[in-house]
Formats: structure tokens, sequence, C-alpha cells
């Protein structure tokens, strides 16, 4: 049974969470002593105040981490038992599920309900379904010339860096971590600023999965300095990386300056939602569109923020797109289980938000919905579902990921305008596709430039789901058995006969 907000506050209010580094089987403070502090967007109170690692907190991580590789108490670990502890991280995340949805919660402000329909069960999932894979791939035995034996084996990298954005601290966490430590890799997490405090957990409950101690560290930290010397550690051999594409370009660049460490980079998007004139059932479609665009605030690099629509059902299409979201979305407190939408993750973005807003009408755009800080919480960071009209592609809120709850309409006058107006974006993460036209859904997803593609719907996902981009959108994809591999690397082996 799921709590009440009551009980949800009850527990939010008594709850001390763990907030120092975990290196090894054992907790520390960073090596100076400093800290940040976290802070609940929905009320502006302080949530923790959390140990800030130093370089060489961080380099200590990943010291152990890679000794602990070369013992192989977790790389050489015979694969079944390997696969248990594995099942039981998964069952011990699931069990601990309020706290975990309490610590999202309350350090960057999503809902309750979000957590548990989508994070909680994403993460768990991740974890289960990567034990599950990890002696159903392998390498192969090619077929070669006469006198000759020879056969590839995929094996682990050594010690992969795990940095964190902060829009589904622990859902991305798992489908960094999951993949990494099934392959046989040790581990270095180092979680986002504004959302540590699952991650710290999550690392503790490996050690009660039985997990060897200093196979998966955890370290707190600000992206310059602790996100700076994971990405730039020699002791690191992959770095794997969501967040922003500008942090996401210095990651290539830390690897460059080190060790030329394999970089897999999942970054921003600005996706469109394409709305042919034979759209079909159009509450649905708009249905789908307003959760494309703000479920989890906007905060998710995969909205569908450009929403390209015929011009045919221009009117038609808006009215709906308003029906729906006032239907669905209203800014409330996170921690209470009816609300959609809670704050965004902290004052600065809230800023930043709010200057493309303003720019928007500036560029003449037309709000025809939202447009404001919402009022009713003080010392908070909300920003109230917002749709802009008359958008042209050229506009700055049609180019830049704003990551918020603001939605782009803009008009098209057909498939291959559409078409184009997609494909001109520096980014290519996904696309959505509305109607009824068989022949022009699949050619519009043959020749969408982006990672993944909606029919009729958005977001759609499970595990089989390779997720990633293309373009600066990034490199790897997260999810799935391509995960697995991407924290592998071949061997090819030759014998003579
Ligand atoms: P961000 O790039 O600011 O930070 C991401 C991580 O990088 C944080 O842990 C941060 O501390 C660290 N970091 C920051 N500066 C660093 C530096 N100089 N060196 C090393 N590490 C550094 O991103 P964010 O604001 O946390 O997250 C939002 C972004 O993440 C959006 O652009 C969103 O699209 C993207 N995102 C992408 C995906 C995907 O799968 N493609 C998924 C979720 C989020």
């Amino acid at each position: 049974m799921t709590n009440t907000h009551a009980q949800w506050q009850k527990l939010a209010d008594e709850f001390q969470p763990e907030t120092r580094l975990l290196i090894g089987d054992s907790l520390y403070d960073s090596a100076d002593g400093a800290r940040f502090e976290s802070i609940n967007p929905a009320t502006g109170d302080v949530v923790a105040s959390i140990a800030s690692a130093t370089a060489d907190d961080v380099e200590r991580a990943a010291v152990l981490a890679e000794s602990r590789f070369r013992e192989g108490v977790w790389s050489r670990m015979p694969l079944r038992e390997r696969m248990n502890i594995l099942y039981r991280f998964a069952d011990l995340i699931e069990e601990n599920g309020d706290t975990f949805i309490l610590l999202d919660t309350i350090e960057m402000g999503k809902p309750v309900s979000e957590m548990q329909s989508t994070d909680l069960p994403g993460a768990v999932l991740t974890f289960r379904f990567l034990a599950e894979a990890i002696d159903k791939v392998g390498g192969s035995t090619p077929n070669t010339n006469d006198g000759f034996h020879h056969y590839i084996v995929r094996q682990p990298l050594g010690v992969v860096g795990c940095i964190t954005p902060w829009n589904y601290p622990l859902m991305m966490a798992a489908w960094k971590v999951a993949p990494a430590l099934a392959a046989g890799n040790s581990v270095v997490l180092k979680p986002a600023e504004d959302s540590s405090l699952s991650s710290i957990l999550l690392g503790q409950l490996f050690l009660v999965a039985g997990g060897p101690p200093g196979v998966f560290n955890v370290v707190p930290g600000t992206g310059q300095v602790a996100g700076q010397a994971l990405a730039r550690s020699q002791h690191i051999h992959k770095v794997s990386f969501t967040g922003s594409t500008g942090v996401g370009r210095l990651m290539y660049k830390y690897a460059a300056d080190s060790n030329l460490k394999k970089v897999s980079a999942e970054l921003g998007g600005k996706s469109p939602q394409i709305i042919l004139k034979d759209v079909g059932d159009m509450e649905r479609c708009a249905t789908a569109v307003v959760d494309g665009i703000f479920g989890n605030q906007g905060e998710v690099c995969a909205a569908g923020s450009r929403i390209l629509v015929a011009n045919e059902v221009y009117e038609e299409f808006r009215e709906a797109f308003v029906a729906a979201s006032t239907k669905k979305y209203a800014p409330g407190d996170p921690l209470d289980p009816a609300t959609t939408m809670g704050p965004l993750v902290n004052k600065a973005h809230q800023t930043r938000v709010r200057g493309y807003i303003d720019g928007a009408v500036g560029e003449g755009a037309k709000i025809v919905l939202g447009g404001d800080v919402d009022h009713q919480f003080d010392n908070s960071c909300y920003v109230s579902p917002t749709l802009f009209a008359d958008v042209s592609p050229d506009m700055t809120i049609a180019r830049e990921e704003i990551f918020g709850p603001v939605g782009a309409l803009i008009r098209h006058e057909g498939i291959e305008q559409a078409l184009s107006i997609a494909n001109d974006s520096e980014f290519g993460l996904a696309a959505g596709i509305w109607t009824q036209n068989i022949t022009n859904a699949h050619s519009l997803a043959r020749d969408l430039q982006c990672g993944m593609v909606w029919i009729n719907g958005y977001m759609n996902g499970d595990m089989t789901q390779p997720w990633g981009g293309w373009k600066q959108s990034g490199q790897g994809r997260d999810k799935c058995i391509d995960s697995l591999l991407e924290n592998m690397q071949s061997k090819s082996v030759w014998v003579t006969l």
C-alpha cells in the first residue's frame, strides 16, 4: 500500500540520510572536510550537508577499484555468483523503495508518483535485466584458414567511472552502474550535486547484497573537482557520462588529456513531435504530447519540446493540448501522491528556464498556456506548464534545450517540411510521429536523424530498448544488451594448429 501525503511528509521530517563518501566498505568525510548543501526545491529547506570529494578522494577510490579488479574478486567471480549478488541487490533496492522515493523527491523535486511509476521500477528492472544477461552474451569463433583456430572473447574494461545527472537520480545511476558491474568491471560513481543521496544508499546496499568491498564506490562532490578528477584518472578505463552536451564535450577532452579512456556520453536533446494532418484520435495524441513535454517537469533529455503541427489541424491540436494539460498538470507538493508536477531542480535552473520564456516573448512567440512561476509556493522553484504558439524554427526556444516545462508549437505544411525542420538541429535524441498513414510513418522513421522514434505514442519502452542519441545528443547506448557490450572489450586469440 502506498503512503499518504501526511506519511510521506512524516518520513521526510524524520529521515536522516547518509551523507559521506563510500570507498571500500567504509564511509568517509572528504579529505579536506568540505561539504555542500542539498536544498529541497519545493521548500527551499536544506535537506542535507553532503561530503564533497576532493581529487585525492576520487583517486583513492579509483586506485582501490582498480586493485579489486586486478585481484578478480568481482571480475573473475563465477558468473552465477555475480548474477545472484546483482539479483539480491535489485531485491534490496525494491525493499528500500520508499527511502529511494523519498530521497530523490526531496532532493530534486520529482513527484513521488513519478518515482513510483517510473524511476524505482526502472532501476530495479535495470539490475535484474542485466544480471540475467551476464551469461547470455559471449564471443565468437569465426571460420578461418586451415591450420588455425581463432576465437574472440569479451572481457571487462577495468574500472568504469560513472557520472550522472540529477533528473532521474536513481534510474540514471542504475543505467550506468548495472551494465558496468554486470560486465565484471569495478565502478566509481559520481552523482550530480543536486541529487547525491540515493547514490550513496545504492552503494551501501551493494555491500549488503554481498558485493565485494571496493568494487562499487560512491564519491559525491562537484563536477568541477570530483567529476573532473574521475574523468582524468589514469585508473579509470571508461567514463560513462549522462548530462549536458557542454559537459559531455569535456569528457572527450579529459580522456584525450589522460589515458584515452573509452567515453560514452548520453547528452541533451531538442526532440520533435511531428503531427501530420491525418493524426487520428486528437485527444489521445494531445495527451501523449503533453506528457512528453510536461512529465518530470520537462526535465527529460528526450522531452518532445518542438511540436511540429500540420497547418490543417494546428488550431484543433492547440486546443486539445491546452485541455489535456489543464486536466493533468498543475504544480503541487511533490510529497503529495496526487501531484503530477513538482518544482524545477533549483533556483538557478528556474531562473534559466524563466529566461527562455522571457526571451521567447521578446522574439515574438505567443504564450497560450502558463508562462510564469507558480506563486502559491514560497521559496520554491516552480515554473507553470507553458506552451508557446507561433514559434518559428529559428527562435531560440526552438533550437536550445530548455530542460523545463516549455513546449513550442511550430506550424508545418506537410511531411517534407516537417522532416526538414525536425532534422535541422544539432541534437538527435528522439522523435515522435503522429499519423494514420503507415507509409508516411515508416518513411519518416527511416529519415529522422535520431536514436529513438515513437510512432503514435511517446516515451514507450522497456529494457530491450537501446537508449541514446545521434549527433550532439551523444554516443553510446544505455539499457539492453548494447549497454552490457559497451562495458566490455573484445580480444582476438589465434591458435596455430
Ligand atoms: P550537467 O552536464 O550539468 O551535469 C552532469 C554531471 O556532470 C553531474 O554529475 C555534474 O556534477 C558533472 N559535471 C559538471 N561539470 C563537470 C566537469 N567540468 N567535469 C566533470 N563532471 C562535471 O547536466 P545536468 O544538469 O546534471 O543534467 C541535465 C542534462 O542531462 C540535460 O542536458 C539532459 O538532456 C541530459 N540528460 C541526458 C540523458 C540521455 O540519456 N541522453 C538522460 C538524462 C539527462
